[in-house]
C-alpha cells in the first residue's frame, strides 16, 4: 500500500521546534517511499484554540518547504481535513462501540470523579458498567447527560510494535476506562486520532514518544472497531543540554522565535532532521531534495535528541554563506534599524559592511554582536597588543600610513590597499610588523576581517584619530 502519512498539530498558536521535527519526519517517511503527506488540523480542543494559528501552521510549513498533498486548503479525497468537520462520524462510532459493548454510557457526575480521586483512585472506577439496560435507558429518558467511555478488558495486556521502540506491552488493568466522546459530543483526542488515521487511510502514524503510553488504548480501539493497525514510528524527545526543555521564556521552543533572529529555514529544517535521526555517513549539511532520498526509518534514535544551539549556529552560517548580499541583507535589515547600526549610511557603506561579515556571521540578529566587535568597541588595548606597538619602528610605520591617509580622497577598502603597500616602502617595514600595528592602532584588535575593508568601513575622521591617538 502506498505511504500515506499525516501531520496533525492543534491550532494553539506557534509551532514548536520539538512539533516541527516531527513535521519533518512525517514528511520524509511519505516522501521517500514517493507517498502522500497529510495536513490535518487537530482543533476539537476547542478551549485551546488560538485565531490565527491555523495560518502559522500553513506559513511553517510553507516556509520550510514541508509541502504537504492533501489538506484543508487543498482538499483530497479523505477529507474532512478539519477534525471538527467530522463531528458525526466521531458520534457514529462512538455509538457503534456501545452498540458491540466495547464502549459504555457513563453519567457520573464531576463531583463523584472528584470524591474518587480524593479517595486515591487513580483511574475511574467502571461504575457505569455494571448499569443495567433498564437503568441507562431511565437516565437517558431524565435527560441526564453522559459522556462515553472505552471499555478496556480487566485481565490479560495488550502489545503493539513500534517502529522505532519496539515491542510494548501493558497490562490492561493499568488502562482507564478512557472517555472517547465528550457530553457536548466532542471527541476526546485519544478517540479522535484513531478514527481519523483510519478514515484518512494513513499508514505510518508518525508522532512524539509522549504517546507511547497511551497507544495500547488506540491498538485496543483498532481491534473493537475491527480495523487494521497503522504503522507506529515514535520519535524521541527534543532537549536542551542539561536535560531542560526548550521554553518559550528563554525563546527557544517555536520555530518563528528562530525565524525572527535571523535564522534561514532551510537551515533550521537541515539542523532539525539531526535531532533523531542521522544519516549512514557523516554528512551534516542536506536539502531538503536530499533528504527524501536518504531518510529512513531505522536510523531513527530512541535517546532524547539534544538541541545544541552552538550546532544550530554553525549549520546556519553554512547556508549564509551561500547567500548573495542581498539576500543576507534582508535577513540582517530589521536588527540593523533596530540596533541603529545603519542610520546615517547609505546602501553601499551596508554591502560593504555585510560584505565584512558574510563569511563570520551565524544568524541575522549576531550582526549587532559583530557590529560591536569589530567596529564600535571601546578603543581599548589589552598589554599585548600595547607591547606590539611599542616596539622598534612602529611609529614610523604609523605616521607614514597616516600621512598617506589623510592624503586619500576617496576613502575606499580599494584605494586604501595599495597605501600599506606603499607605507612599508616609505618606512622600511614588512610583514607582520607592517600589518600589525596598522591593524591595531586602528581596531584594537590583533585580528580581524580584511583591515582595508573596515578602516572604510569605519571612516577616515575615526581612523585619522584612533591613529593620532596611538602615535607618539
Ligand atoms: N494534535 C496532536 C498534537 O499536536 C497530534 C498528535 C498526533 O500526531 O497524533 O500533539
Amino acid at each position: 500500500m502506498a505511504v500515506r502519512t499525516r501531520f496533525a498539530p492543534s491550532p494553539t498558536g506557534f509551532i514548536h521546534v520539538g512539533n516541527l521535527r516531527s513535521a519533518i519526519f512525517t514528511y520524509l517517511i511519505a516522501k521517500k517511499d514517493k507517498g502522500t503527506f497529510v495536513l490535518r488540523i487537530e482543533d476539537t480542543d476547542q478551549e485551546r484554540y488560538v485565531e490565527g494559528a491555523v495560518d502559522t501552521i500553513y506559513y511553517t510549513l510553507d516556509s520550510c518547504g514541508l509541502l504537504w498533498d492533501e489538506g484543508p486548503d487543498k482538499g483530497g479525497e479523505f477529507g474532512p481535513y478539519i477534525q471538527s468537520e467530522r463531528m458525526e462520524q466521531y458520534k457514529k462510532y462512538a455509538l457503534q462501540l456501545v452498540e458491540k459493548k466495547e464502549a459504555y454510557k457513563c453519567f457520573c457526575t464531576p463531583e463523584r470523579l472528584v470524591s474518587l480521586r480524593e479517595d486515591g483512585h487513580a483511574k475511574y472506577d467502571k461504575h457505569c458498567l455494571h448499569l443495567t439496560e433498564e437503568e441507562v435507558a431511565q437516565k437517558e429518558t431524565e435527560g441526564i447527560p453522559y459522556v462515553i467511555r472505552q471499555k478496556v478488558p480487566e485481565t490479560g495486556s495488550t502489545s503493539f510494535t513500534c517502529q522505532v521502540y519496539g515491542e510494548i506491552k501493558i497490562d490492561n488493568k493499568e488502562i482507564e476506562d478512557q472517555i472517547i466522546l465528550k457530553s457536548d459530543n466532542y471527541p476526546t483526542y485519544n478517540f479522535a486520532n484513531v478514527i481519523d488515521d483510519h478514515l484518512m487511510n494513513i499508514t505510518h502514524v508518525v508522532r512524539g514518544n509522549e504517546y507511547l503510553t497511551s497507544t495500547p488504548k488506540y491498538t485496543l480501539l483498532y481491534k473493537a472497531l475491527g480495523w487494521d493497525e497503522p504503522t507506529y514510528v515514535h520519535l524521541p524527545h527534543v532537549i536542551k543540554e542539561g536535560g531542560k526543555k526548550l521554553s518559550k521564556r528563554e525563546g527557544d521552543a517555536y520555530y518563528t522565535d528562530f525565524i525572527k533572529r535571523g535564522y534561514l529555514p532551510d537551515a533550521i529544517v537541515n539542523f532539525l532532521v539531526l535531532l533523531g535521526w542521522s544519516p549512514e555517513n557523516n554528512q551534516e549539511k542536506f536539502s531538503l531534495t536530499e533528504l527524501e532520498e536518504i531518510f529512513s526509518i531505522d536510523r531513527i534514535n530512541k535517546s532524547p535528541a539534544v538541541f545544541d544551539i552552538k550546532k544550530l549556529n554553525w549549520v546556519n552560517a553554512q547556508y549564509i554563506k551561500e547567500l548573495s548580499i542581498d539576500e543576507l541583507k534582508e535577513v540582517c535589515m530589521p536588527h540593523l534599524v533596530n540596533s541603529g547600526i545603519i542610520e546615517g549610511k547609505d546602501e553601499s557603506w551596508i554591502d560593504s559592511l555585510l560584505n565584512v561579515f558574510k563569511d563570520r556571521i551565524s544568524y541575522g540578529e549576531e550582526v549587532i554582536e559583530l557590529y560591536d566587535e569589530f567596529f564600535n568597541l571601546e578603543f581599548k588595548l589589552d598589554e599585548e597588543a600595547t607591547e606590539f606597538l611599542n616596539q622598534e619602528g612602529v611609529n614610523d610605520t604609523l605616521i607614514a600610513f597616516k600621512e598617506l591617509l589623510i592624503e586619500l580622497e576617496n576613502f575606499t577598502a580599494q584605494d586604501i590597499k595599495p597605501l600599506i603597500k606603499q607605507t612599508g616602502k616609505i618606512s622600511g617595514s614588512k610583514g607582520k610588523m607592517l600589518y600589525m600595528p596598522l591593524r591595531i592602532a586602528t581596531t584594537a584588535s590583533m585580528h580581524g576581517p580584511d583591515l582595508p575593508q573596515v578602516l572604510a568601513l569605519l571612516g577616515k575622521d575615526t581612523v585619522i584619530e584612533r591613529l593620532n591617538s596611538n602615535i607618539k
